[in-house]
């Protein structure tokens, strides 16, 4: 079966809901890449703004070069992105956001989440794990928000990217459920990264090298030698009660005999 024939007529949405800007393109940009081309209407939200992403310049002033620098981002893969508008750092599983988390999947109504590993080492990134997988739980309840109820609003299919570096805050490895190959659109991926250039200048500043870019390509190949291909992005399915069991990103991205 062909990529293409799977598509269905519902107009399928993918919500990359992470942390920071760059997050989605670091973490699972590749997977985005393949699921805009096979017709996928995808959605990158960031909970914070990525404020303290700067040695220099002040945090409003970091937080809109980075707002503009993820919507370049997403426009290459035709994607929409939504900022939460939460400080870096301070990113909490509290209420009042939680309340944004359960509008936005409200206006997205996605049938596939793709969110942080909550074994990060990032707090940030552990806490908007929680978030996305409480707001993908609540948002299609009737009461639960004011907004109106899109319909298709379900329980989506959801899956954990990797942690950084594939391991967990102990430094133990993740064994993920789910690999996408992402060979054929590894570079697409990296130019998406490329246009985070405040976090590109000044990690190559610091490391003498590209190492953005570099560190990025290193963890695609390492998670690619597991299933004997060039790059893959790895993820590990939620599949906890009231979600899909069934392996939505292995059916989409089945190898073609
Ligand atoms: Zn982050």
């Amino acid at each position: 079966m062909k990529d293409a024939e799977i598509v269905s007529a519902e107009h399928p949405r993918v919500l990359a809901m992470m942390a920071h800007p760059d997050d989605a393109e670091i973490f699972c940009g590749g997977t985005l890449v393949r699921l805009a081309r096979i017709g996928w209407e995808a959605h990158i939200a960031t909970v914070a703004a990525g404020d303290c992403g700067s040695m220099t310049e002040s945090p409003a002033a970091t937080a809109a070069r980075r707002a503009e620098e993820a919507r370049q981002a997403a426009a290459m893969i035709q994607a929409t992105y939504h900022c939460l508008d939460e400080r870096d750092g301070f990113v909490v599983y509290d209420k009042p956001t939680l309340r944004k988390c359960v509008d936005l999947f409200r206006r997205v109504a996605p049938r596939l989440v793709l969110t942080h590993s909550a074994d990060d080492y990032m707090m940030d990134h552990v806490m908007t794990s929680l978030l996305g997988r409480a707001a993908s739980f609540l948002y299609a309840a009737p009461n639960v928000s004011s907004l109106p109820l899109a319909p298709g609003s379900q329980v989506p299919h959801m899956y954990y990217c990797d942690p950084i570096e594939g391991v967990d805050p102990l430094g133990s490895p993740v064994e993920p459920t789910t690999y996408v190959d992402i060979s054929a659109v590894l570079e697409e991926k990296a130019r998406m990264l490329a246009c985070h250039a405040s976090q590109r200048e000044w990690l190559r500043a610091h490391h003498g090298t590209d190492e953005y870019l570099d560190a990025m390509r290193r963890h695609a190949r390492m998670r690619g030698r597991q299933i004997d291909v060039e790059a893959a992005e790895a993820f590990v399915q939620h599949r906890g009660h009231a979600y899909p069991r069934n392996d939505l990103l292995a059916e989409l991205f089945r190898p073609t005999p």
